[in-house]
């Protein structure tokens, strides 16, 4: 069995709009600060911490109600071979997906994709 250790996370930068797809490694999950990704433009997306590799915890910036969101999250929840969508408490918008590299590049793709055919069917 290959172990994959990597988890994905896909967000789009509120700052310049740009869909972002990121690798993490556990290793990098496991330092006491976390990893923290930024997009190109220089705008913090969101930040990985998982120091047991139990709970997860996630911050990000939230592009629709702009206040800092945490998530916790049980390593159980998201295997690899899933996919975690997270939401905006305040308004439900879909801000973040988390999981396996594989599911969320295709997930993020199809929404993508439904965006571009809802705008082209208006
Ligand atoms: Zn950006
Ligand atoms: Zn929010």
């Amino acid at each position: 069995m290959v172990f994959d250790a990597y988890i994905t996370a896909s967000l789009h930068c509120k700052k310049c709009g740009k869909v972002n797809i990121k690798d993490i490694s556990y290793f990098e999950l496991r330092k006491i600060q976390g990893k923290s990704i930024y997009c190109e433009c220089g705008e913090p997306l969101i930040r990985i911490k998982s120091p047991d590799l139990k709970t997860f915890h996630i911050l990000i910036s939230c592009l629709a109600c702009n206040k800092e969101h945490i998530y916790n999250l049980k390593w159980s929840s998201i295997p690899f071979r899933k996919v975690k969508i997270l939401t905006c408490p305040v308004s439900m918008h879909e801000v973040a997906f988390v999981g396996g590299g594989y599911l969320v590049r295709s997930l993020a793709d199809r929404k993508q994709q439904d965006s571009i055919e809802l705008l082209s069917s208006i």
